[in-house]
């Protein structure tokens, strides 16, 4: 198998790390070798990034014209959707529905930022004196974005498209176990004339590739994805830096289910909101708590229907759940599964492998809920990152709020209930970056995303996510030519 070349500074090359095979889930076949970065690429990436930044071609473009190139992304991915498609559910597992959706998001993602890029503005601030005061953005300068494996292009797309629409030249650091997209992103760049040096896409391990971008001096931030051991290692070294970071980190979602819900709708977004993506989503509502008056009725359902979701082969448009990422992770997966009934707890449903002899090369686990546990169990608390969910019954709203927020995490959170004041009463008092409203893995560009607590620092999307990728400059005119009353 020949070995894909990493995109450095604008042209294909053939990186001085070591090869990575690139594995399809699915069967636990090769798909690619792909090439990888060393400390010296990061650094010849990190020069051309700086220099094409401040090259006039590019820092001199005016907001409409540095959106055309976003523009044209978009479009050539929107061109190629399909085939991306079906080339991330092979690189990643996910069902082929899914991985549509996220290559949509994806140009999505792009046209956005391209028209924040035009409309965004500075202030005239109030002077305290015969002064113009103003207050502008400018970029940062190069910026390094790593991602996980659970989505791929949209993460990407994510941080490139706000990056380079801030003005900044932009270094992908992909998954090493789903590096394929991100070195699509960057043939359709390429192809939209980006100006040379402005991306790079460097595959490698976390601990050669991802650790030489952190480190280097000339990296001005990071925007990071991934579990939150990774990014506390990651804001370390930032804080040695003086560099921001932004850190989109791990969770343990709770998703509440009051007696008074639509329970048919409440069924199917507890299922979705847990076992879409397998599971291996940070914002999996994974703390399932039901109303103690409903709990058996509404679990023994939710059990029914999880045993009956379609595990399967992710280019069939009926498989609603796909395999795990690597036989790593099922084995982790499982162990949590196990650890779950050494604390006592008691399978619902799932905990084995699917029997289907179709299904034995890849690294199926079927949906599982457990239940039986309290929520400081280390089942309900650690990130499982698989679709294993625990069921914990509550009885008023003190407590579930209490409960709910006891973990060290606060990405996101749903709601099932069909009284308004105490959906709010609710939103308001969870510890959670997003709280769902029946409703849940709800997306818009348009409206911020991001953890609080150990679910990360920062915000990503909506206005704000361009400059998040920008520093403010502050400029005072006079306008008086007074001379300077000190040194009068
Ligand atoms: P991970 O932390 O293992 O890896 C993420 C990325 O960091 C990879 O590219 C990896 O190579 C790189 N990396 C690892 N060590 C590094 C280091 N020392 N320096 C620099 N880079 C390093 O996470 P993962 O297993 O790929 O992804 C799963 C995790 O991501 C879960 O915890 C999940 O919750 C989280 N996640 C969070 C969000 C969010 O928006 N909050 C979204 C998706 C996934």
């Amino acid at each position: 198998m020949s070995i894909l070349p990493l995109y450095l500074a604008g042209s294909w090359q053939p990186g001085h790390g070591v090869p990575l095979a690139s594995v399809n889930p699915a069967d636990n076949q090769p798909l690619a070798t792909v090439a990888t970065a060393d400390a010296a690429d990061v650094d010849a990436a990190v020069t051309a990034g700086q220099a094409a930044m401040h090259d006039p071609a590019w820092r001199d473009l005016l907001p409409h014209q540095r959106a055309a190139y976003l523009h044209r992304i978009a479009a050539l991915i929107e061109r190629d959707a399909e085939r991306l498609a079906q080339l991330q559910r092979q690189d990643n597992g996910k069902p082929i529905l899914e991985t549509r959706a996220l290559v949509g998001s994806a140009a999505g993602t792009f046209r956005y930022f391209a028209a924040i890029c035009e409309t965004l503005e500075g202030d005239i601030t109030p002077s305290r004196g015969s002064y113009l005061s103003l207050s502008t953005w400018e970029p940062l300068g190069v910026v390094a974005a790593i991602t996980p494996w659970n989505s791929p292009i949209a993460s990407e797309a994510q941080k490139v498209a706000p990056a380079l629409a801030a003005g900044n030249a932009v270094i992908v650091k992909p998954s090493e176990f789903t590096p394929l997209l991100a070195l699509e992103l960057a043939k359709l760049a390429d192809e939209a004339g980006l100006p040379k040096g402005l991306l790079s896409v460097l595959p490698g391990t976390g601990a050669v590739t991802g650790a030489a971008l952190v480190a280097h001096p000339g990296v001005a931030k990071v925007t990071f994805t991934g579990g939150t051991a990774t990014g506390r290692a990651i804001g370390r070294v930032a804080a040695d830096k003086i560099m921001p970071v932004s850190l989109e980190l791990g969770g343990k979602s709770p998703n509440i289910v009051f007696a008074d819900a639509d329970i048919d709708q409440a069924i199917n977004g507890v299922l979705f909101g847990l076992f879409s993506s397998q599971g291996q989503s940070c914002i999996a509502g994974s703390r399932i708590f039901v109303e103690e008056r409903i709990y058996a009725a509404f679990t023994a359902k939710l059990a029914e229907r999880a045993a009956a979701l379609r595990i399967g082969d992710p280019a069939s448009e009926r498989t609603q759940i796909g395999p795990a990422i690597t036989p790593q992770h099922r084995n982790k997966v499982e162990g949590y599964v196990a650890l779950a009934q050494q604390e006592g707890g008691r399978l619902l449903c799932g905990g084995s492998r699917p029997a289907d002899p179709a299904l034995q090369s890849g690294n199926y686990i079927a949906p599982t809920l457990i239940e039986g546990l309290g929520n400081r169990s280390r089942t309900a608390q650690e990130e499982i990152f698989g679709p294993v969910g625990v069921l914990l019954p509550f009885r008023n709203e003190d407590a579930l709020i209490a409960e709910a927020n006891d973990t060290v995490y606060g990405l996101a959170s749903g709601i099932w209930t069909g009284d308004f004041r105490r959906a709010w009463r609710i939103g308001r008092a969870l510890n959670a970056g997003t709280v769902w409203i029946n409703t849940y893995k709800q997306f818009s560009i348009a409206t911020p995303f991001g953890g609080n607590a150990e679910s990360g620092i920062g915000r990503e999307k909506a206005r704000d996510g361009l400059k998040a990728y920008m520093r403010q400059k502050s400029l005072y005119v006079d306008l008086s030519g007074r001379p300077i009353p000190w040194a009068d």
